[in-house]
């Protein structure tokens, strides 16, 4: 096939991937940045070849190097809530597969590289604003210990992409950006169900099979139950994938099917947002009316989404392992509170287990919820302030969270509560628990008016805060964190 002719918007049947080539932004493009630790530490790249003709051209979409075949890949998935068919990918390009010196295998993407058989009414593109706010986002959640897809560069021309940025009627010219990035894998739960959907049965078990033998090591290739054996690791991860969102406030913000990676790493970052204000009701995405996605909701789109996968095999389960898949997704709740009590234990800095742990998790919340404390910043400073300095109530000012919680009459009565739990932590001294809350509880998190902030600056062509490298003092964050040394 000639990949440039049969580049049109179509429906596409009986394929998983298009061979679809990138078409070149037209007007000149920048490098802008670029992620060390991606660079260096998965892709094998010494960061001056950054600098390289080369590299940018690569990057861009200008230049395929040798042995790679551009690929669309072809997906459905429903949209809040509702079956939305073929839906992509519109403007992303798989470039192939690369294994680095470790063995690790990256699949490397760009976003934002122009239209494929799947666009629908889309340009193809990605603008700046997102594209800065996917870089940051991304890199701020893998320093988070999150498992996320990664942005290895992002470049940015002058090419002139129109969009309604707030879902308001109001269209508003910006810039054109692609980014590189890359993730283990990019299959989601939509992957399979465009295929089952369609009856495409022997193409969505050869997709399963080779995701399987890829990706998870833990099941069996040639087990006649390895369909539902899949099912249960990818029920079990997403539930620890969200629980883990829920620990440091990310609101994912469209969690359509099509934006659950089967890996349960986090991908598609669009209108996300971090927490400040404690609130189960946090909606970070303006067009999202009803609330869909609101932060306190994720868990339960999380079976959703994985009654959805589950409908995708169950063409190809038999009446028995149809049923056992069922029971497994049942034990979905039970394996998210695993996890969320785990990982809010930790934030407290609660050892071992005792029955009144949950009702301490879940009054603290309430507290933070009815006196809107900072949910970073309150677990940050109870990781910070001394037992005998909460004994007394005695405040400093600094701790301006704990200073709006402690506002709240029943405050003292948690306090002591949790004084209490902390009693019975064995072979554990205050300094101890302090130190080990300092590794869970981050310090920053990536702030809407942060990324916000980077971006206004990008806009203007100043890139320093898309750009900032910045050794944070928190031993949370493994490394240098948000990013990007290139000048
Ligand atoms: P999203 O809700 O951002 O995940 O978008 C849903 C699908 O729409 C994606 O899978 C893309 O393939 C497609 N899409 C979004 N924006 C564009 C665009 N500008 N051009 C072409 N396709 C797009
Ligand atoms: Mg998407
Ligand atoms: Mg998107």
């Amino acid at each position: 096939v000639d990949p440039v002719k049969e580049n049109y918007v179509r429906k596409v049947k009986n394929c998983i991937f298009s061979i679809a080539v990138p078409t070149p932004l037209k007007s000149r493009v920048r490098l802008v940045a670029v992620s060390k630790e991606v660079l260096e530490d998965i892709l094998d790249l010494d960061l001056s070849v950054s600098e390289t003709d080369d590299f940018i051209q690569l990057v861009s979409g200008e230049k395929i190097v040798s042995g790679s075949i551009p690929l669309a890949h072809r997906y459905g998935g429903h949209q809040f809530g509702i079956w939305a068919g073929q839906l992509g990918d519109g403007r992303a390009h798989l470039l192939g597969t690369y294994m680095n010196r470790q063995g690790e295998n990256w699949e490397l993407q760009l976003k934002g590289s122009g239209k494929t058989p799947y666009s629908r009414n889309g340009d193809g593109r990605a603008v700046l604003r997102s594209s800065v706010r996917e870089f940051l986002c991304s890199e701020a959640m893998h320093s988070l210990r999150i498992p996320t897809s990664r942005v290895a560069s992002l470049v940015v021309s002058d090419d002139e992409v129109w969009r309604d940025q707030f879902y308001n009627g109001n269209i508003v010219k910006e810039r054109g950006a692609v980014v590189l990035r890359v993730a283990k894998s990019w299959f989601r739960i939509g992957s399979l169900e465009i295929l089952a959907h369609y009856g495409e049965l022997d193409l969505l078990r050869t997709l399963l099979d080779f995701i399987i033998r890829e990706h998870f090591p833990s099941v069996e290739v040639a087990e006649p139950n390895r369909y539902v054996d899949f099912f249960s690791v990818v029920v079990s991860e997403t539930a620890q994938l969200i629980a883990l969102w829920m620990s440091v406030g990310f609101a994912h913000g469209v969690c359509n099917t099509d934006n659950f990676s089967l890996l349960s790493i986090t991908i598609d970052y669009g209108p996300f947002g971090f927490m400040e204000a404690y609130n189960p009701d946090f909606v970070p995405n303006t067009s999202d009316d009803e609330g869909r996605y609101k932060i306190g909701n994720q868990a339960n789109i999380g079976i959703f989404n994985l009654n959805k996968l589950l409908q995708a095999l169950n063409p190809i389960l038999d009446p028995r392992q149809r049923q056992l898949a069922a029971q497994i997704l049942e034990g979905y709740p039970v394996l998210y509170y695993t996890r969320f009590r785990e990982l809010f234990k930790a934030k407290l800095g609660l050892l071992g287990e005792t029955k009144g742990d949950d009702d301490l998790i879940a009054f603290l919340l309430h507290l933070m919820e009815k006196t809107a404390a900072d949910f970073t910043m309150t677990f940050r400073q109870l990781s910070e302030i001394t037992q005998s300095q909460l004994q007394e109530l005695n405040i400093p000012q600094q701790f301006w969270a704990l200073n709006m919680i402690s506002k709240h009459k029943l405050f003292p009565a948690w306090v002591s509560q949790y004084l209490l739990r902390l009693k019975s932590n064995v072979n554990d001294s205050d300094s101890e628990r302090r130190k080990r809350m300092t590794t869970v509880n981050p310090r920053y998190v990536l702030r809407n008016w942060m990324a916000e902030s980077a971006v206004r600056k990008a806009e203007r062509n100043d890139f320093s805060e898309t750009r900032e490298t910045r050794p944070l003092p928190v031993p949370a964050f493994p490394s240098s964190c948000l990013v990007s040394l290139y000048q």
